[in-house]
């Protein structure tokens, strides 16, 4: 692989984790209420042992990224029923954790791993059932702000990305816009990866064009159908000011508030610290934009005390590291991994 693509697809691993860290201090905050610092903080919103979360602390986007990313790397290859149970493991024994015990986990998420968990004890013969609600109320940003390591692991293979994209999502989100923002943000992602164009301007006129579609994919039948979605692959937030911006947990206000943030700035940096102020769902609008933009800019566009910050920099180096080099194995001849 080329040293642009590897930049990329580590920039989207862990630009993730840095914005996760970066914003989890203000979660829940209302905007206009804080000044954020713009350097990793220790987070009072969550408590480990009576004290705040130190400096760094990446929360549940990360350490669900982390289970996925572990999944793909054990089986080559992504066994939705071995990610889920992954995720059972970080929710009730703390596996992937920074801290060793789950301390973040969204509505939605913890109904559908609590499912996996009842299969997992009390039909431990019978096939695992995919849990995700389909219903159109649950939304949330939970299934995009681990997305990364699918279209990290399949750049080479936009068929399988989005394929497994899809699976992925409905672990814990089936709902069809919590789904096809996902198969969005994949098709962004693989787009900034394997873009040809020489400056990130240009990759963002590219992959944030209308309908835009990756290499590979051309003639394929997209399953983006759903207004909402449509209209952010069509980019009708590019003009919006930032009172028109959410940062709610809804996945289509996540997911546009990371595009406008990636699109109106023109470093890794300035589109987080345009977003950071913006409170509410901030440390999950911050992952996805984190993700994006760092398969846009790659992973040299950090700013270096951001990374440095991270807690548990270990495990992120040694699951991150071995999924960006089994994803040079992966093509389209492969067979599929299930
Ligand atoms: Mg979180």
């Amino acid at each position: 692989m080329s040293v642009n693509i590897v930049s990329r697809l580590r920039g989207s691993l862990y630009g993730l984790a840095v914005g996760d860290a970066l914003g989890a201090p203000y979660e829940f905050k209302p905007r206009g209420t804080y000044v954020p610092t713009g350097n990793m903080e220790e987070s009072s919103i969550f408590t480990f042992k009576g004290k705040p979360l130190k400096a760094g602390t990446w929360t549940d986007d990360t350490s669900m990224a982390l289970c996925l990313a572990a999944s793909l790397n054990e089986h080559r290859g992504f066994i939705w029923e071995d990610a889920a149970k992954k995720f059972v493991r970080w929710n009730i024994d703390g596996y992937m954790s920074a801290i060793g015990v789950c301390f973040d986990i969204g509505n939605t998420t913890r109904v559908a791993l609590g499912s996996y968990n009842y299969q997992l004890t009390h039909k431990a013969n019978k096939p695992l059932v995919l849990s995700g609600p389909k219903d159109a109320h649950q939304s949330g940003n939970g299934s995009l702000m681990r997305l990364a390591p699918v279209p990290v692991f399949y750049h080479q293979s936009p068929k399988k990305a989005l394929q497994y994209t899809s699976l992925q999502s409905r672990i814990t989100h089936a709902s069809p816009v919590a789904v096809q923002s996902c198969l969005l943000a994949s098709l962004q992602i693989v787009g900034f990866v394997n873009s040809e164009k020489d400056t990130a301007k240009a990759r963002k006129e590219e992959v944030l064009a209308s309908r835009f579609v990756p290499k590979g994919l051309e003639g394929v039948d997209i399953e983006i159908s759903e207004r909402e979605i449509v209209n952010l692959w069509e980019g009708e937030w590019k003009s919006n000011t930032v009172d028109e911006i959410s940062t709610s947990g809804f996945v289509v206000h996540s997911h546009e508030a990371a595009l406008w943030a990636l699109w109106n700035t023109e470093t890794f940096e300035e589109g987080m610290l345009l977003l950071l102020p913006l409170g509410s769902d901030v440390d999950t609008v911050c992952a996805i934009y984190g993700q994006l933009a760092g398969a846009c800019y790659g992973y040299e566009s950090i700013p270096k005390r951001w990374l440095d910050g991270l807690q548990k920099r270990e495990i992120l180096d040694q699951v991150f590291g071995t999924l960006v080099e089994l994803s040079s194995q992966v093509s389209d001849a492969e067979t599929t991994a299930a």
